[in-house]
């Protein structure tokens, strides 16, 4: 058994929060960066270039990349063999969320509820965690922290098994396009396919943090994710919605079993500020 005190995850997603914020990610960077050299349209290039310069600016002086600066998600995958000490792990994530925000100057998103008052909490949290267990005495913790401007344009439909890869297809495409330049374009599109209604929307989040110079492993949904891409940068939505080459940096998909009866595919939209980390405690 390893003795895991849950103040390492807080100040960890201290750091991280603020980290993520200020730096694109270096694999985002680095798709910004080939795709204003390739951008064929002037203005999607412009665009492009203000899009790094923005990025420059804010890692000079610290500030974020975009006034949105996210509702955090946490993915804890936690080895078996790991004790938690010093306190509630939930508690933890969340005082190391709100310390993040305090210090980083970040902007507090977080309303306590939904529908009615949508009081803020002033603190950005509670966070949205989610777990898994797995063998061994390491823990990974990885973490986005997602705007709106793209979250409210995601989707999710049940398909039927018999509308096959072409259903799926449909389903992306048409997200991608109903969310335009409201999604802050170029995007990230996270794609979670199987499970169920709830665990789709699940992997979709998942494969959003999936660093964009991955590909799935099984070679037929990296086919997918290629496919995807090359469709979706068909739209000619371009950078920030103003025409060009460049609509959506990378597609990923996620997969999981599924019901005989069903093909659950969700969408999850991010934007040209997908925020993400990863590290293993
Ligand atoms: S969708 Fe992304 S770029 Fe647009 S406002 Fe939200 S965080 Fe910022």
């Amino acid at each position: 058994m390893r003795e895991v005190s849950v103040h390492i995850l807080r100040d960890k997603i201290k750091e991280l929060v603020q980290e993520v914020n200020f730096y694109y990610p270096r694999d985002i960077d680095k798709k910004i960066k080939e795709a204003a050299i390739n951008e064929t349209s002037k203005i999607g290039k412009e665009t492009l270039e203000l899009l790094i310069k923005n990025s420059e600016i804010a890692a000079r002086e610290k500030i974020p990349i975009c006034q949105d600066t996210g509702m955090v998600i946490v993915f804890l995958t936690i080895g078996q063999e790991v004790h938690f000490t010093d306190g509630l792990l939930t508690d933890a994530i969340n005082e190391g969320v709100a310390l993040g925000y305090e210090e980083g100057y970040l902007r507090k998103s977080i309303v306590e509820e939904p529908v009615f008052d949508r009081i803020n909490t002033k603190n950005n949290t509670p966070c949205i965690i989610y777990t898994s267990i797995v063998a061994g005495t390491e823990v990974e913790l990885e973490i986005g922290t997602k705007g709106f401007g793209s979250e409210n344009m995601s989707t999710i439909t049940m398909l039927k098994p018999a509308q096959g890869v072409n259903g799926v297809k449909e389903a992306v495409i048409a997200a991608i396009k109903k969310a335009g330049p409201n999604a802050c374009p170029p995007m990230v599109v996270g794609v979670g396919l199987g499970g169920t209604f709830d665990y789709a929307a699940v992997l979709a989040k998942k494969a959003t943090l999936r660093s964009c110079e991955s590909s799935n492993a099984d070679p037929r949904y990296a086919q997918l994710e290629n496919e995807l891409l090359v469709l979706a940068n068909e739209l000619n939505i371009g950078p920030q919605g103003l025409k060009g080459d460049t609509s959506v940096l990378k597609i990923n998909v996620e997969y999981f079993p599924t019901h005989i009866a069903g093909m659950p595919c969700a969408v999850n939209i991010s934007c040209h500020v997908t925020r993400h980390a990863k590290v293993v405690l």
